[in-house]
């Protein structure tokens, strides 16, 4: 690694006078912390009016961008006292940095703030101009590295599949036939489609969901102890930002902005607009809403974690188990939805728990179990578990990559679609997913354990469309052949709307 930084320090006054002694003495201070001889150097300064301008280089330590406050926090006691002249701000003329990279890079890439960017081999060399006093103190610099070197790893992750690997299938069952379940259902007038991947669930379509939902509650929730919890759905960017969605959805978002103004008065011409033409005038909307403070519930659980972040949990009440069904989930899936396997608004029981690494892993394995139970036992359904990147790794791009221990982690669940095609090989469907998720979410929310272990935490979001999709796929929309446990819990279904 090297940094070249060219900076000035702008003086309250233009200055005549022989600095070479105190910026020798100051000098000294950017070895400070470094293994000896190691740390930035001082290559060259002039004084010029009221600039006083500064060659500052360094290897690993010290980087020159925290080497110039240093020498400027000096300096301005220094020259104060002497000169009764003070240091009134700094700025990064131009800085060239070269680092090493893990992977040659395979594309170009292009970064916000870099002026030019070279690769050489695995090596990677950035020029910035024109630095401001936010960019050098909040260490945007080791920021840009990084994100150069993540975006380079996903290059070369870009390519692999996402990791797989089957864990468990159950025996191969005999199926009602081949039907599309969003399509039988649409027939029997059971759902409608409204807006873009949204449906309205009729009585028995949802009487199927809720039939679901409460062996959820009987064999899972309440056998393991859950507690029901109500986690918002309109998420903030400070959310996001810790949970580490903030480094990747824009693309999948919901955006939620609020009016820029509540005054009836600012909101008259639209209003007017729409007396007149009967048309909603968009633009004239667009122009009075503020900027988005945030998006719709994407993941369930991150905006459970502010009720615990910056504290300490009590180890003897470990672990914490809680859900939350409080509302729909949104995400802007585009061109991909298809029926009601993949759907813009969507429902899940989202299931989070959290403890030490024992507790969270040992809880990961009993919420497997007790799905197992469902699947085969009262739904009956041909499905399998893999072994899968998880969605926090995917989300950062580094595909391909799973814990080989199976501890942190992400298990898929997948039905067969018999209306797809074969087993081997059409394309199953996720229809929820299980995950230790390490230490993300903790660490993300600084939330500590009394006693100094560390915390860990897993969330399990049970996807009740891909249920029913699953369900029905297999076993028809006959009541009469549903599994026995099933079809006792459901009842006798409720009567359709007759539509003249
Ligand atoms: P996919 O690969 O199908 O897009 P995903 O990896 O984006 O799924 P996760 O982020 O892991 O899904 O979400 C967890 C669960 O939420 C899924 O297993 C599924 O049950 C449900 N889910 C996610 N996206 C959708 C959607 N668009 N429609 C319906 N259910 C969804
Ligand atoms: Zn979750
Ligand atoms: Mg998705």
């Amino acid at each position: 690694m090297e940094f070249i930084l060219d900076a000035v320090l702008y003086l309250s006054q233009p200055l005549e006078a022989e600095l070479g002694s105190f910026l020798s003495e100051g000098a000294k201070l950017l070895d400070k912390g470094a293994p000896k001889g190691q740390g930035a150097v001082l290559v060259n300064w002039l004084l010029e009016g009221d600039m006083l301008k500064l060659k500052i280089k360094s290897g690993t330590y010290v980087r020159p961008h925290d080497a110039v406050y240093r020498l400027r926090n000096y300096l301005a006691e220094k020259i104060g006292r002497e000169y009764k002249t003070g240091i009134r701000s700094v700025k990064g003329v131009r800085y060239e940095i070269s680092f090493m990279l893990e992977h040659e890079p395979k594309e170009k890439i292009s970064i916000p703030f870099v002026k030019e960017l070279n690769f050489e081999g695995k090596t990677c060399r950035i020029l910035l101009l024109d630095l401001d006093e936010v960019f050098l103190r909040n260490n945007y610099v080791d920021r840009i590295i990084s994100l150069i070197k993540e975006k380079v790893d996903e290059q070369a992750y870009a390519g692999k599949d996402e990791h797989h690997e089957i864990t468990w299938s159950s025996p191969k069952k005999k199926h009602a036939g081949k039907i599309d379940p969003t399509e039988e259902m649409k027939k029997r007038g059971w759902i409608k489609h409204r807006g873009r991947g949204q449906w309205i669930y009729g009585p028995t379509a949802t009487r199927i969901i809720k039939t679901m939902e409460s062996i959820v509650e009987d064999k899972l929730l309440k056998s393991l102890g859950f507690t029901e919890v109500i986690i918002p759905k309109a998420v903030t960017w400070d959310v996001w930002k810790r949970s580490g969605h903030a480094k990747s959805i824009y693309n999948e978002i919901y955006y939620l902005s609020p009016p820029k103004s509540r005054d009836p008065a600012y909101w008259e011409e639209v209003v007017d607009l729409y007396r007149i033409t009967g048309e909603i005038p968009l633009d004239k909307i667009k122009e009075r809403m503020d900027y988005p403070i945030g998006g719709v519930s994407y993941a369930q659980c991150p905006p459970f974690w502010p009720l615990f972040s910056n504290k300490t949990l009590s180890l003897e009440q470990m672990p914490v188990t809680v859900f939350d069904r409080s509302g729909p989930s949104m995400r802007y899936e585009s061109g991909g939805l298809h029926g009601i396997e993949r759907v813009d608004e969507f429902h899940r029981i989202e299931v989070i728990w959290i403890g030490t690494y024992e507790q969270v892993k040992d809880l990961h394995q009993k919420i497997i179990d007790q799905y197992r139970l469902i699947f085969n036992d009262i739904l009956d359904l041909e499905w399998r578990m893999a072994w899968v990147t998880p969605w926090f790794m995917a989300q950062e791009g580094l595909h391909g990559l799973a814990d080989e221990k199976h501890v942190v982690g992400t298990v898929d669940f997948e039905s067969y679609l018999p209306y797809k095609g074969s087993r081997k090989e059409s394309e199953w469907l996720e229809f929820q997913n299980a995950s230790n998720n390490g230490m993300k979410y903790p660490q993300g929310f600084n939330v500590k354990l009394s006693g100094g272990q560390q915390l860990y935490s897993g969330c399990t979001g049970i996807g009740l469309e891909r249920w029913l999709a699953s369900f029905l796929a297999q076993k028809g929309l006959d009541p009469e052949y549903w599994p026995k446990a099933f079809k006792k819990r459901v009842g006798v279904l409720p009567e359709e709307f007759i539509l003249l």
